[in-house]
């Protein structure tokens, strides 16, 4: 019963919120037939997301994770090659890096914004001067340090393939995650801030990129009326249903980051007095969409992450702890990590072992929010 999505006095972490507007879309492609992949819904959702996020160019696919996966493959990722990325994150980051039987070299975070450390960064080309690409996350919807992380990439030629898969909406210097990499990539998760139930967006200011992209998505075929391939193809593309749906939420991403950014200021406020708990840090170049807000626990308190969502959980109310981080992960035990300060230990370990993701759904009532806020205060006193 805990794991259900429609448990409904159950308070999550993060779950789908619909409007309506979804439907709408997605009864126009019933009535049309166009229930197969592609369709108007499609096309429609590429250039409303290119217009919002100013990417130049998108390509509609069925998951963050097949974004990463033809992103790295149209950056030229192929066996053998070294890719730098993210240590603290979702699995899904990497897990193309070895779809493409590529190596992944893992980047520590820095403490200011829990992302992409440029120290760490540039300690990693020192040892691997030619990766072939960087992929840097915006972990929980807040902005990496990008300008600092652009420049490094810069200098060593290396393109970056920015994972705005949680970053949606949110805004680094005035200009939207997502689009400073050569490539980036939005998810629709069922959680993510917009879901299509399930989806994701490759964008890029290179139109040809992304056609490439749609091509390689829809089984590769050669532009002949006979099924010729010249290529190895993917069914990768997004449905014209999802795309219906992701129409209808898009028309609501501002009202979801509004909402988001509320709970997370009223958890900052809650906590203030507690000199123990501190919120997630936001990066005051930005403003993240705040997607999930997570607090840490300081060193030495009697309280531990455990103990935070195990009370939680006993009033039905879920949260979880922060990504694991990618090199402590039994299945990339083999591979380098790079930290950001020297010696033993990592920031992005330290996260772990301190933090918690707080229940961050946008339907959260405000008496919601009390119980959850009264749960943790009670346990600190
Ligand atoms: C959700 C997520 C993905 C994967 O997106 P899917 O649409 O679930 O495949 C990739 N990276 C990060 C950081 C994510 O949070």
């Amino acid at each position: 019963m805990a794991d259900t999505m429609n448990d409904k006095t159950r308070i999550y972490l993060a779950s789908p919120t619909m409007h309506g507007d979804e439907q709408g879309y997605v009864a126009d492609a019933f009535e049309t037939n166009w229930v197969a992949p592609l369709g108007p819904n499609v096309n429609h959702f590429e250039t409303e997301i290119a217009a919002y996020t100013g990417c130049g160019y998108a390509a509609a696919l069925s998951s963050g994770t097949a974004a990463i996966h033809l992103g790295l493959k149209l950056l030229g990722v192929g066996q053998g090659d070294v890719v730098f990325v993210s240590s603290l994150t979702f699995s899904a980051s990497c897990n193309p890096i070895c779809y493409e039987k590529a190596t992944p070299v893992f980047i520590d975070s820095e403490p200011d914004t829990w992302n992409m450390s440029p120290e760490a960064l540039e300690k990693a080309f020192s040892q691997y001067p030619n990766p072939k690409a960087v992929v840097v996350v915006h972990l929980y919807g807040t902005p990496a340090k990008m300008d600092a992380i652009t420049q490094i990439c810069e200098k060593h030629h290396v393109p970056i393939l920015e994972d705005a898969a949680e970053s949606l909406g949110a805004v680094y210097k005035g200009r939207q995650t997502g689009t400073f990499g050569r490539i980036g990539v939005y998810s629709f998760n069922g959680n993510k801030i917009i879901t299509t139930s399930g989806g994701g967006m490759m964008v890029s200011a290179e139109e040809a990129l992304v056609e490439e992209a749609r091509t390689l998505s829809t089984q590769a075929r050669d532009p002949a009326r006979h099924y010729q391939h010249s290529k190895i193809g993917y069914n990768y593309r997004m449905s014209n249903i999802d795309a219906g749906i992701g129409r209808g939420q898009l028309l609501h991403l501002d009202e979801h980051i509004r909402r988001k950014r509320e709970i997370y200021a009223r958890y900052k406020e809650a906590f203030a007095d507690i000199g123990e708990i501190a919120m997630n840090p936001l990066n005051p170049e930005g403003d993240a969409n705040n997607w999930l807000s997570c607090m840490t626990i300081k060193e030495g308190s009697s309280v531990t992450p455990d103990r935070v969502m195990d009370a939680l959980e006993e009033q039905n109310i879920e949260s979880r702890p922060i990504w694991k981080p990618m090199h402590l992960q039994p299945v990339f035990a083999g591979y380098d990590f790079f930290r950001h300060n020297d010696g033993s230990g990592s920031v992005s370990e330290d996260i772990f072992d301190r933090g918690v993701c707080l229940p961050s759904d946008i339907k959260n009532k405000d008496a919601d929010m009390d119980k959850i806020i009264g749960i943790i205060r009670r346990l600190f006193h």
